[in-house]
C-alpha cells in the first residue's frame, strides 16, 4: 500500500468529545457546526452536564434529587465500585433513565 492509498481512504468520524471514531449514524451533529459531531455516550454525559448547571442556578426539589442522585453516582465511581458487574449495570441504566 503507497502512502497516496493510505491518505485517501477515508477515515471513520471522530467525537469531538472522547475522539473515539464512529460510523456517521451513531453521532449527533450540531446545528450551527455540522462539522461538529459528538457520539451518544458523550451528548448524554454533555445533557447530564447540562441540566446539572441549570439545576445549580434554580432549586428546586427535582433539582435537589438529581444533585442527590449525582453526588452517590460519583462516590460510587470514586471508589471503583462501578467496575463491579451488577453496579455498574446499574449505573448505565441509571444514565439511560434519569433525565
Ligand atoms: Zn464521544
Amino acid at each position: 500500500m503507497t502512502v497516496a492509498d493510505e491518505t485517501s481512504q477515508a477515515q471513520a468520524p471522530v467525537c469531538w468529545c472522547c475522539g473515539n471514531q464512529f460510523e456517521e449514524n451513531d453521532l449527533v451533529r450540531l446545528g450551527s457546526h455540522p462539522e461538529v459531531g459528538v457520539c451518544f455516550g458523550c451528548a448524554r454525559f454533555l445533557h447530564r452536564r447540562a441540566v446539572g448547571q441549570e439545576d445549580q442556578r434554580r432549586t428546586s426539589l427535582a433539582g435537589r434529587i438529581r444533585s442527590a442522585i449525582s453526588g452517590v453516582r460519583e462516590w460510587v465511581i470514586a471508589h471503583n465500585w462501578h467496575r463491579l458487574p451488577l453496579v455498574g449495570l446499574l449505573l448505565q441504566r441509571l444514565d439511560r433513565h434519569l433525565p
